[in-house]
C-alpha cells in the first residue's frame, strides 16, 4: 500500500513537473524554414516541447533572451564522440591501443557535453572507432538523464571490407591479432548480417567506408572501391528493407556513384565528387555532408607524414563546392568532430561555406531544417514551432550577418532544460 501511495506521489509530481510552462522572450527569433527574423517574440515551452509561439508572455517562469538572437539547436550530421582527434595513423592506432573501451567512453561523456555546450542539440554519430556498441550505451544514457549530452543517432560500428581499414596488420608484429576501427566483411552474405547485426544492437543508420586510395589525375579525382557491387548492394538493400539508412564514407566517383546505386542516403566528405556525382546527387536527392575544416585540420599533418592528397582537396574544394550548390546538391551541416579535437570550433564549416557561395541564412538552413530532413526529424528538430522539441540555442549579434558568432553560442535549451547561460 505504502508503496502504491509513493508510486502515485511520484508520477503527480512527474506531471505537476511535466506540465509546468517556461516563456522565453527572444530579441531575434530565426525562422530555419523560411529564413525570417521576427522581433520580440515569445516562445512558451512545455515539458520538453514547444507549446507556443507568439506575444503571449504568462508563463510559471519566464527567462529573459531579449538581447539575444535565438535560433532552433544546431544539427551536427557527422560526429565521432568515441574519438579524440587523428591526425595522423599514429594518433588513431594510441587510442585503439593504449585506451580501453570504458576510457574511451568516459572520454565521449565529455565530448557529447561539449556539444551541448557548442550549441549542437542533436548529433548524427558516424561510427566508434572500434569502441563497439557504446554509442548505443551514450544515446541512452543521455535519453535517461545518466549523463548531458544531444539528441543522437547512431551508427555503431560502421562496415568495410576485410583489409580496407585501420589497424593496419602490416604496420605491427603479423603475429599480433589487432582490434580493427570498424566491423570487417567480405561477400553479401557477410554484408548482410553485419547490417542486422548492427541493427540488432541499435543502430540508426548504417555506415559504409565505400572507397579508399584517393589519387588526383588530370580528369578530377580516383579512388578504390571497396564493396563489391553485389556487398554494397547487400547492404543497401538490407538496410533500406530494415527502414534504416545508408551513410556512405566516399570521396572520389569510384565510392559515390556506387554508394547512391546502393540506395545511400547521405554521402560524407564528398570531397573530390566530380560532375557526374553531382548530377546524381540531384536527381536522387541525396544529401551532402562535405566536413570541410577537418581536411584543412589534417592536411599538413598528413602532408608530414607522406600523403599530400589532403592538400589537394584543399584547392580544388571551393570550386567543386560552388557548382554542387549552384546545381542543388541538399547540404546538410556534418563537421567530422573527433577527426578533429572535440574543443576546436564544431561551427568552422559555416565559415567555409559563406565564404564559397552560400548566404549565412543558408548556411544556417544545412545544420538546421535541412539537417531535419536528412535525419527524417521534420517537425521535431531543427526549427522553432509548435510541436516540436524544446532545443533552442541563442547568441549575441546577428548570426545572419557575421557567421562566426555560432563559434560562440551563449544560451542552450535542450529538451526544456537549461545547459548553458551566459556567464555575466
Ligand atoms: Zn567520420
Amino acid at each position: 500500500m505504502r508503496l502504491t501511495i509513493l508510486l502515485f506521489c511520484s508520477i503527480l509530481l512527474q506531471q505537476v513537473i511535466a506540465q509546468k510552462t517556461i516563456a522565453i522572450k527572444c530579441g531575434k527569433l530565426f525562422n530555419a524554414r523560411t529564413g525570417n527574423i521576427a522581433s520580440n517574440q515569445t516562445i512558451i515551452v512545455k515539458g520538453n516541447r514547444i507549446e507556443s509561439i507568439g506575444t503571449d508572455t504568462k508563463a510559471d517562469s519566464i527567462i529573459d533572451l531579449s538581447d539575444y538572437f535565438v535560433l532552433p539547436g544546431l544539427i551536427d550530421c557527422h560526429t565521432h564522440v568515441l574519438l579524440q582527434a587523428d591526425i595522423t595513423s599514429e594518433d588513431y592506432d594510441v587510442q585503439i591501443l593504449k585506451e580501453s573501451i570504458p576510457y574511451r567512453t568516459i572520454r565521449a561523456v565529455k565530448s557529447c557535453n561539449q556539444s551541448i555546450q557548442n550549441g549542437f542539440t542533436t548529433i548524427r554519430d558516424l561510427g566508434t572507432e572500434g569502441a563497439g556498441f557504446a554509442d548505443v550505451d551514450l544515446k541512452k544514457a543521455i535519453n535517461k538523464g545518466e549523463m548531458i549530452g544531444p539528441r543522437m543517432f547512431v551508427s555503431t560500428l560502421a562496415i568495410n571490407t576485410t583489409g580496407h581499414y585501420p589497424i593496419k596488420a602490416s604496420d605491427y608484429a603479423w603475429e599480433l591479432h589487432l582490434p580493427k576501427g570498424l566491423q570487417e566483411i567480405t561477400g553479401a552474405d557477410e554484408a548482410r548480417k553485419a547490417v542486422r547485426s548492427q541493427i540488432e544492437h541499435g543502430a540508426d543508420w548504417i555506415k559504409i567506408y565505400a572507397d579508399r586510395s584517393y589519387y588526383k589525375t588530370e580528369n578530377g579525382y580516383r579512388g578504390l572501391p571497396n564493396f563489391t557491387t553485389e556487398e554494397i548492394n547487400a547492404i543497401g538493400d538490407e538496410t533500406i528493407r530494415s527502414r534504416k539508412k545508408l551513410a556512405a564514407h566516399a570521396m572520389t566517383r569510384d565510392g559515390i556513384i556506387a554508394a547512391i546505386n546502393a540506395g545511400a542516403r547521405s554521402i560524407e566528405h564528398g570531397t573530390g565528387m566530380d560532375d557526374e556525382c553531382i548530377k546524381l546527387m540531384v536527381s536522387k536527392g541525396v544529401f551532402w555532408c562535405p566536413t570541410i575544416f577537418v581536411n584543412d585540420y589534417v592536411a599538413e599533418g598528413r602532408a608530414k607524414a607522406g600523403s599530400i592528397i589532403n592538400k589537394q582537396f584543399i584547392e580544388t574544394l571551393p570550386a567543386i563546392f560552388k557548382k554542387a550548390i549552384n546545381a542543388g546538391v541538399k547540404l546538410a551541416y556534418g563537421t567530422d568532430i573527433g577527426g578533429y579535437a572535440w574543443d576546436m570550433p564544431q561551427a568552422k564549416d559555416f565559415e567555409y561555406f559563406v565564404k564559397w557561395g552560400l548566404t549565412p541564412i543558408q548556411a544556417i538552413q544545412t545544420a538546421t531544417i535541412t539537417a531535419s530532413q536528412l535525419l527524417e526529424q521534420e517537425g521535431n528538430i531543427g526549427e522553432i514551432k509548435t510541436g516540436a522539441f524544446a532545443d533552442i540555442i541563442a547568441v549575441k549579434g546577428d548570426p545572419t550577418k557575421d557567421i562566426s558568432l555560432l563559434q560562440q553560442v551563449k544560451w542552450v535549451m535542450k529538451d526544456g532544460v537549461v545547459y548553458k547561460t551566459e556567464k555575466k
